[in-house]
């Protein structure tokens, strides 16, 4: 017999969906198990659970503190639970011995960043043990503990970091990410038909596209499989074909210019008129939103022609808006800084060209204006790095702007 190797299959919520795909991807653990492997199983919700959970608490609470952050974790965790213990069930019905963990039984442990918690640190031991009885254990996904004892969940499609998570704490040989689509594609193939699927793609790559709005991977799990050399397969859990393998920037043999375009829905911005120009004052307006955890994306400063006075500009996912607004205002009230017109806006979007070979083609950022220009799309803001160029637009212009560039940089297949 083969050697046994240990693999992690995670399966997203649309791979258990319904019971009919609950069985479906228990064939997929049991197929893994008949190449004599050992299988660790993580599991998202059914898909649309966790949209539907949010959506009661929001019906509640406007979820700006952190105790009631805590309580918004405890409730949107409870769809992995529904799902592994479904799995755990149907794969017993199979013949095996399995059982369902949650985060905290599973020795997950997190910081108390409710909403965006991260893995500190994970029982290797309790997944020794299971699989060494015969257990195929059945993890819930995107859910850890606290210092606190409380739940915590790791923000949107965090399931992804957990399988990653697992593979890199017992040593996986792989991490397989069953998804909706076959693999990682130039830009999303919903909404480019014409997108090409990537036989291979560099953490690099992949770290950028996910960062970027690609949410075929959360972040936070390309950068733990960067960190930790996991290997990482994406894949369809509906189809054979062959999906998209995560690897090191060396493996990747044909240099591309552009790797990808992707965007992200759901970005709003904040406003800060009249703001005194004085060394320090920018540091005093994101102190506190820095305090109340609130990642801020894109930055723009105007001084006015007098100098006395600045219009300070920034973007976040619109989820933090709220809180953020809030703790802005506390700020003033508090005269940690003075502003008397803060204004906001949602309903943006950002998106993005990302490639490693950009950095040595100066033309790139004139190509991305250019098209845009032709499409008649205007840009609120821009900001670039090496290999990215990313523009902020309205979000009824996504669909055209990402077409036109996926074309444009002859990325159609
Ligand atoms: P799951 O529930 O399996 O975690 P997600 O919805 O989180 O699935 O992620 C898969 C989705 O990511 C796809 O359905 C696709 O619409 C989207 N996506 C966005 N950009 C890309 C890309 N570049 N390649 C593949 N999928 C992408
Ligand atoms: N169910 C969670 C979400 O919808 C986590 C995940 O699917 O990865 O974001
Ligand atoms: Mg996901």
């Amino acid at each position: 017999m083969s050697k046994m190797a240990l693999i992690v299959q995670k399966f997203g919520g649309t791979s258990v969906a319904n019971i009919e795909r609950i069985k479906h991807a228990a064939k997929l653990v049991a197929a893994e198990r008949k190449k004599n492997n050992q299988v660790i199983v993580v599991v998202s919700a059914m898909s649309g659970v966790t949209e539907q959970l949010i959506g009661y608490a929001r019906e509640v609470s406007d979820l700006v503190d952190p105790n009631q952050l805590a309580e918004y974790d405890s409730i949107i965790s409870s769809g992995e639970q529904v799902t592994s213990g479904l799995l755990a069930l149907e794969l017993q019905s199979l013949g095996f011995k399995s059982r369902s963990f949650l985060g905290w039984q599973a020795g997950i442990k997190t910081n108390k960043a409710y909403a965006k918690s991260r893995i500190e640190r994970i029982d290797a031991d309790i997944f020794h043990e299971a699989l060494a009885a015969d257990y195929i254990p059945v993890l819930a996904g995107f859910q850890g503990i606290d210092p606190d004892n409380r739940i915590s969940t790791m923000g949107r499609g965090g399931s992804d970091t957990s399988a990653v998570a697992v593979a890199a704490a017992l040593k996986a040989e792989r991490c397989d990410i069953y998804t909706d689509v076959t693999g990682v594609y130039t830009a999303d193939p919903r909404i480019v038909p014409k997108a090409t699927q990537l036989a291979k793609v560099s953490y690099d790559e992949i770290m950028e596209m996910a960062s970027l709005g690609a949410k075929v991977l959360q972040i936070r799990a390309v950068e733990m499989a960067a960190k930790h050399q996991v290997k990482v397969q994406v894949l369809s859990s509906f189809t054979e074909s062959p999906g998209s393998l995560i690897v090191s920037n060396e493996e990747i043999m044909e240099q591309r210019l552009i790797t990808a375009v992707a965007h992200s829905k759901n970005e709003a911005k904040v406003t800060l008129k009249n703001v005194k120009n004085t060394p320090g004052v920018v540091a005093e307006i994101f102190k506190p939103l820095g305090a109340a955890n609130i990642n801020i994306d894109m930055i723009i400063q105007n001084i006015s022609p007098d100098e006395k006075t600045a219009t300070v500009t920034f973007t976040m996912k619109d989820t933090e808006l709220a809180a953020a607004l809030n703790a802005l205002n506390n700020a003033v009230d508090q005269q940690v800084f003075n502003c008397d017109d803060i204004s906001s806006a949602k309903n943006l979007a950002k998106v993005s060209v990302i490639g490693i070979g950009m950095q040595d083609h100066p033309g790139t950022a004139q190509k991305v204006f250019q098209v845009m220009a032709e499409q008649d799309v205007n840009i609120i803001n821009i900001t670039t790095s090496e290999i990215k160029i990313s523009v902020l637009i309205n979000e009824s212009d996504i669909e055209t702007t990402v077409k036109a560039l996926h074309s444009a940089f002859d990325l159609d297949n």
